[in-house]
């Protein structure tokens, strides 16, 4: 499979993990999926683990970082990227970091972002209650006809004007959209678990539709791919989700952008951007 392609590997609270690969290498953005089922879910797509040049880890919370997810990548040889403010959190939390970060296969980023083989990746704080931060990421790589950006951000409790700046003229994006309100309102969660969702956990859908509107205002051409991602199980519904960010790209008369919803426990098919 030539050109750039991406897939979410599996997206929600229970687990997350997304692949994005061309000819000359892949990324990994999160381990918070099972090892076990990761290599059923890359072999699909003719990927294995030593394609792997490097893994991202977007913020520390167990859904996005597993201890024998790690150990795997250790196994396998993949170097783990994450931010230098929780580098040593992630240490402190789990063996295989500690281990890797003695080997030198887990490494720290700051302002300067990583380089990979076949990869620019850049990253961005994102709002989000995790220790150590939250990051976002745009990576670049060549596609079929020149380089291709992928901006990607989950989870965060808003899309400020930074994030939505980062994603302007990316031609593919993973922007989170985890809750219908109305439905978070009526869970009958406890009111604290409902405010920290809220207010400092995770986007809703017409807070992830507002800020693609904004994308697409900024954008010279309009991304080929929206995929929303880390969907509620009890508060969400992939045709919510999609029917917001429908709306807002419908006001704007943008044709052609695919508007998919990750799902929870399986992979996306690979999109070619
Ligand atoms: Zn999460
Ligand atoms: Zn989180």
């Amino acid at each position: 499979m030539s050109g750039l392609h991406i897939s979410m590997l599996g997206s929600s609270s229970a687990g997350n993990g997304a692949a994005i690969w061309n000819d000359y290498g892949a990324v990994m953005i999160d381990l918070g999926l099972g090892q076990r089922y990761l290599e059923p879910r890359l072999s699909r797509f003719g990927l294995r683990f030593a394609d792997f040049s490097a893994a991202v880890i977007t913020h520390l919370h167990a859904d996005h970082v597993r201890e024998p997810t790690l150990r795997r990548m250790r196994r396998e040889r993949v170097p783990v990227y994450v931010h230098e403010r929780a580098f040593p959190i992630l240490q402190a939390r789990h063996i295989a970091a500690r281990e890797m970060a003695d080997e030198g296969s887990l490494r720290s980023f700051g302002d300067e972002g990583i380089e990979a083989e076949g990869f620019e990746i850049e990253s961005f704080p994102v709002s989000h209650d995790a220790p150590g931060g939250c990051r976002g990421y745009v990576f670049r790589a060549k596609g079929d006809d020149g380089d291709k950006i992928i901006a990607y951000a989950t989870d965060l409790a808003y899309a400020d004007d930074a994030l939505v700046e980062r994603f302007i003229d990316a031609d593919a994006f993973v922007l989170e959209s985890n809750h219908d309100v109305e439905m978070l309102e009526n869970s009958g969660r406890p009111r604290e678990l409902i405010d920290r969702i809220r207010n400092t956990g995770h986007l809703s859908n017409d807070e992830s539709a507002e800020a693609f509107g904004k994308i697409l205002d900024g954008s010279r051409r309009p991304p080929k791919l929206a995929m929303l991602a880390h969907l509620s199980d009890e508060c969400n519904l992939p045709e919510l989700a999609i029917a917001a960010a429908n709306r807002a790209r419908g006001a704007r008369r943008v044709g052609d952008v695919e508007i998919r919803a990750a799902k929870r426990f399986e992979p996306t098919e690979p999109f070619r951007v």
